[in-house]
Formats: C-alpha cells, structure tokens, sequence
C-alpha cells in the first residue's frame, strides 16, 4: 500500500519533459513563421531605432496557425534585444478571452507595469490616463498585444482599441510609448471595423495560412525532440499525427494529439508511442471542449460546468437552471467559496452557451410554467466532469 505513491512516480515514462507539449510553451524556434518574424522585425525596427515612434500589426489566422506562439516568441526577442541596447521597451501580451472586458484587460497592463497601482476604483477612461502617465513617467515603451480580439470585439465593440490607437494620437510633437499588435481569427470581424482603425493598420497585416501536413511534421518533430524520450517515438508516428491534423492545419490540435498519445503510452505501461495510442488519442478529443478551450475559462465558469456536468447524469438530456444551480452550490462549499447571486450565475450560464460548450432552450409543454433547460451535446458529461476536475484541482 505505501509503495503505491513511489512506485507510480518512478515508473518510466515516455515523456522526458511534458511541459515542452503545454499550452503556454513558447518555443524558441518556429519553423514555417520565419517570414514573419522577419516581417515584424522589419516593422518594429524603427521603434527601436527611433525611439518616439509606434507601430501597429494585426496578425490573422484560424486556430492553431501560430498567432499566439508567433506574437510571444517576437515579444521575447525584441525585449532582449531592446534590453541589450539598453532601449526601455516592454513587451506585454494579454489574453482578451481571459482578461474579458476593456477594464479587466487595462487593469492588467496597468498592474504589469506597476504592481502597486490598487486594483478597484479607477474607470476605463482613469486606466487609460494612469496608463499614459506610466509610460511618459517611466519614459518607457510598450508593445502591447491584444490576442484573441474577436472575443473583445463581440463583447464590447471596438472602443478600447480606438482609444489606445488615440492615447498619443491627440498631441502633435509627443513620443510615442505605445505600439500595439492586435491577433484575431476572423476575417470578416476584421473587414467590419472602423475604417479609421483598418486604415490605421492597413500597412501591417499579417495572415498566417493553416499549415500542411509537412509543415506540421517538422513542427511537430522538434516539439518531440524536446518532449520525449529519444527513441519513444519514431517519425512515422510523427507523420501519422502530422496527417491527421493537416485536415485542420491547425498546429494546437497536432500537438494536443501528440501529447495525449504520449500519456495514453504512458497509461498503459508502454515504452512507445503506437499508432493505436495515437487513433486512441484523436478519439478522446472532443472539438469544443479542447483542452484550451476549459483552461482559459475563468474560475466560477468551471465550477458552472462541473455541476452542470454532475447534475447531467447518463440518463437525462436535459437538466433545469434551478436544480443546476442547487449543484452549484453545493460545489461551491466543497470548494470553500462564496456562491454567485443569481443575476450572475445566469450570466455566467449565458457565456458558456455562447462559446459553444453548452446549449440552452425554453421548456415546452409538459412543464409547470417556463423554465430554461440545459444541456450537453458534444461531450459525455463523465468526461467533461474529470476535465473540470483535473483543471479545478490546479486551482484549489
Ligand atoms: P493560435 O494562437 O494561432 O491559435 P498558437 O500560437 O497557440 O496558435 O499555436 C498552437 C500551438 O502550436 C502552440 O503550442 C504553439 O507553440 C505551436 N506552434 C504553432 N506554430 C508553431 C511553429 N511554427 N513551430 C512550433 N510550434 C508551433
Ligand atoms: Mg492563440
């Protein structure tokens, strides 16, 4: 019985460093983005050249292009190099689906810029003023990237972006502190905003094109290279997992495959990564509930999806608000937390039906007045409830 612990821990794994197959890995080399890297050195030279001067990008490109791993692996870059040449320039990158709204995501970069500044009270207008002061006070420069815009833009419009693209816009003769690299999915979100701000970014834009099935093969190689075992994993798996994901060229879901193969390897007390590991791999992911799709998600959202999932047993499509919300507190108490009043548990509710993770219907006939139903049609709900659990368990 003791040995149970010490034994899982020292069996071997295929895995030499699995941390290399995360979500917020940032490689050093990113093979098949070379051309734009250069583009954005191309582009950002001059504000390290001559300093005063901003620059704005957009980056487009489906899920799992490299936006994100592009934009971090520039930022790392072009900080060191600036640090170097002894050029106050800070790269910050925020999240827009994390951060949510126009407030949340400028009280972050105020913070990272100055951890001191308290964190409630200030109005969006007061972030944006305390944030210009920041910059010329600390005669600093900042890169700023806004991933996963769509979200930003759905929710709230294109406000924060045109006032940040005016922050030094309004003053003839002032430097600007304030570059700003914006990275968005959708095409046709893009064509619809402001022609002011399109115009403002017209020169810089960046599209990256799904990758094919052997550009996913070299990528996929040198994450292997980093994350496994030599010998644990051959290229013909490689390329196995590489032609599975070029029907999506999506590089995210390439090495979501390839890590969940290396664990199932790894379950089984095997040695190798088997093309059966990887089919086994591929049919355990579930397209709207990726792994990234649950991490992002902000706390009180997971704890919502956990009782829906406990509250959805095998045999029920479809469960009520108010029962879900009985689950919910009572989760909420396992895990020691202040339970969310109902106006917020409804919005709560209302977000992940519009990410696609749940969906909602007004009770027909048959029940006692109107209600709101809930259910779950992508996923089994056991499985949603152990993804939860997993993540939550991080968290606690
Ligand atoms: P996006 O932001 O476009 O959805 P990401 O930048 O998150 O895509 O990329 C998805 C995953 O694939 C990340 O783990 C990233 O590190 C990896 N990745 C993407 N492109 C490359 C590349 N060219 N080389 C190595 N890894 C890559
Ligand atoms: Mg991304």
């Amino acid at each position: 019985m003791s040995n149970i612990v010490e034994d899982e821990l020292s069996r071997p794994s295929v895995f030499k460093d699995e941390s290399k197959l995360s979500i917020d890995y940032v490689p050093e080399n990113l093979p098949h983005r070379e051309r734009e890297l250069k583009q954005l050195a191309r582009t950002f030279r001059m504000v390290l050249e001559k300093p005063g001067s901003s620059q704005r990008v957009i980056i487009i490109g489906n899920v799992g292009t490299g936006k994100t791993a592009l934009a971090k692996n520039f930022g790392n870059q072009i900080s060191a190099i600036a640090n170097k040449k002894g050029i106050n320039l800070s790269y910050i990158h925020i999240n827009c689906r994390r951060e949510r709204t126009s407030f949340t995501i400028l009280n972050r970069v105020v913070k990272t810029l100055n951890p001191k500044i308290p964190r409630r009270g200030f109005s969006t207008e007061e972030l944006l003023q305390i944030l210009k002061e920041i910059l010329e006070e600390r005669n600093i420069h900042v890169i700023l990237t806004l991933d996963e815009l769509d979200f930003l833009l759905k929710r709230e419009g294109e406000q924060l972006l045109y006032s940040l693209i005016r922050l030094f816009d309004e003053q003839l003769n002032v430097a600007q502190r304030l570059s700003l690299i914006g990275i968005m999915r959708n095409e046709i979100l893009f064509r619809h905003l402001d022609p002011s701000v399109i115009s403002s970014l017209q020169q810089n834009i960046i599209r990256l094109k799904e990758y094919s099935a052997a550009q996913l093969e070299t990528i996929l190689s040198e994450r292997a290279k980093e994350a496994f075992h030599m010998g644990t994993i051959t290229i013909e798996e490689i390329r196995f997992i590489a032609e599975i994901a070029a029907m999506k060229g999506d590089a995210r879901y390439a090495l979501e495959i390839l890590w969940r193969a290396g664990k199932i390897a790894d379950a089984r007390n095997k040695t190798r990564v088997s093309p059966e590991h990887i089919r086994e791999a591929k049919a355990g992911i579930y397209p709207v509930v990726r792994r990234e799709v649950l991490q992002e998600l902000p706390f009180q959202h997971k704890v919502l999806l956990l009782a829906i999932s406990r509250t959805l047993t095998e045999d029920r499509a479809y469960i009520t608000t108010s029962e879900t919300e009985k689950t919910y507190r009572v989760i909420c108490e396992e895990y020691n937390i202040r339970p969310r009043k109902h106006t917020q548990f409804w919005e709560y509710l209302k977000e992940l039906e519009k990410q696609g993770i749940i969906t909602t219907k007004i009770s027909g006939v048959g029940m006692k007045g109107k209600t709101t139903l809930i259910s779950l049609q992508d996923i089994p709900t056991s499985i949603l409830e152990q993804e939860i659990l997993n993540l939550l368990g991080g968290i606690k």
